[in-house]
């Protein structure tokens, strides 16, 4: 009998099945907005100019690939630390911020699940309803109790910000709360500044940990007015915990760039704290990879190509903004008369189109239009070549 004889199949990772429902569509005219992935307005995944010039900096002056230090490149290190906190904040003059570099946003949140797995194993773990599909499995699968804290309030469009403050408000202390920094996925709906304030009281109050997913920094507002969250919990003197994806920003998906920072109460703990995150990832993969760290370094160190970075990103941010305004005028041109306004008030890649499962099925099957059955689609997919077709299956299946 063979040793895998009763291993079951596991379920299909619900987005890249609808990938490969995609692909082997052959109607010529489909659309993927299943995916999180910023397209171009040609429909193309881009290539950043600041990433190319960094990387021609980097072939020019080529270098052997040792082994890179457990917690990654030092520069690396520091310009996240920069980006996330602010290069003059008084938390990195004082040390007491532990950054390591991470394979992706998600090798960041599965560092400090692992590490707060450690520091506290019986702690729960609340992640927002809805929330990214892997939160939820990653916490899990890091060995936590995982539960949620309501979130999207499918009434009103928006927040259910009283359910989740009265849930933040009943968890117990140590209790981890993944909070989304920016551009929640997948609504698209944020809080307030006014909410996060109230946010840091409760979890300052209850004695919770926050663990802020910052996956989409500048695709909100703008880098820091993003990170602003950042800024509320600091001034709150709070321990808390940041992951940061280079993945979306810089459009280096398949580079895995991402890092993990944990903001402590000294630089003598942050020190320990570092030393305990290195055997975790020493345990896990001993060191990280080297090329796009390097590139993320490289662009974030030089002045001219962080300029261009930022432009680039705003340029982004910004046709993210008029796709969104598009097809709402479009639906609106197309006879819907609901009021759809609702997303032009979302943030970042996703919007929560309101449509129901049964009416994303139709999408897909009838006009080859592929989005997530909970009704999320990537705005960033949209332009303005496959728009018109995308409002008008949207708006034959609204009627
Ligand atoms: N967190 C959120 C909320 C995300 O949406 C994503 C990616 O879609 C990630 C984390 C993971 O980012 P990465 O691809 O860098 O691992």
């Amino acid at each position: 009998m063979s040793l895998f004889a009763a291993v079951e199949m596991a379920p299909r990772d619900p987005i890249l099945g609808l990938n490969e429902q995609f692909n082997a569509d052959p109607n010529p005219a489909k659309v993927n907005l299943g995916v999180g992935v910023y397209f171009d307005e040609n429909g193309k995944l881009p290539l950043l100019k600041c990433v190319a010039e960094a990387e021609r900096a980097m072939l020019a002056d080529p270098k052997a690939r040792g082994y890179l230090p457990i917690d990654g490149i030092a520069a690396y290190d520091k310009a996240v630390q920069g980006l996330v906190f602010g290069a003059d904040s008084a938390v990195l003059a004082e040390k007491r911020v532990a950054t390591v570099q991470a394979i992706g946003g998600t090798g960041g949140l599965k560092i400090g699940a692992d590490f707060l797995k450690r520091l506290n194993p019986g702690a729960r773990v609340l992640i927002s309803d809805p929330s990214w599909e892997n939160h939820r499995a990653l916490f899990s699968n890091a060995g936590f109790q995982v539960e949620t804290y309501p979130y999207f309030d499918a009434a009103n469009l928006g927040v259910n910000f009283e359910g989740m403050l009265a849930a933040l408000n009943s968890a117990a202390a140590g209790t981890v709360v993944v909070l989304h920094a920016c551009c929640h996925n997948p609504t698209g709906y944020d809080l307030t500044p006014v909410q996060w304030s109230q946010v840091v009281e409760v979890v300052k109050a209850r004695g919770l940990v926050a663990f802020l997913d910052m996956a989409y920094q500048g695709f909100g507002e703008g880098i820091a007015e993003d990170g602003a969250v950042i800024q509320q919990f600091l001034a709150s003197g709070l321990n808390f915990f940041v992951s940061t994806s280079f993945s979306k920003s810089f459009s280096l998906y398949g580079e895995r760039v991402g890092a993990l920072s944990v903001v402590c109460a000294s630089g003598e703990e942050a020190s320990r704290v570092l030393s305990q995150l290195k055997i975790v990832i020493r345990t896990n993969y001993s060191n990280p990879p080297t090329h796009g760290a390097q590139v993320v370094a490289t662009v974030l160190s030089s002045p001219a190509l962080r300029a261009l970075w930022e432009e680039e990103l705003a340029g982004m941010r910004l046709r993210i903004r008029a796709m969104r305004s598009a097809l709402v005028s479009a639906l609106q041109a197309a006879g819907v008369s609901q009021d759809l306004s609702f997303v032009t008030r979302q943030k970042g890649m996703f919007s929560y189109s309101g449509l129901s499962a049964a009416q994303m099925q139709r999408l897909r099957s009838e006009f080859g239009i592929y989005g997530v059955d909970s009704g999320r689609i990537c705005v960033a997919a949209l332009n303005e070549k496959n728009l018109p077709a995308v409002a008008a299956a949207m708006a034959a299946v609204l009627r």
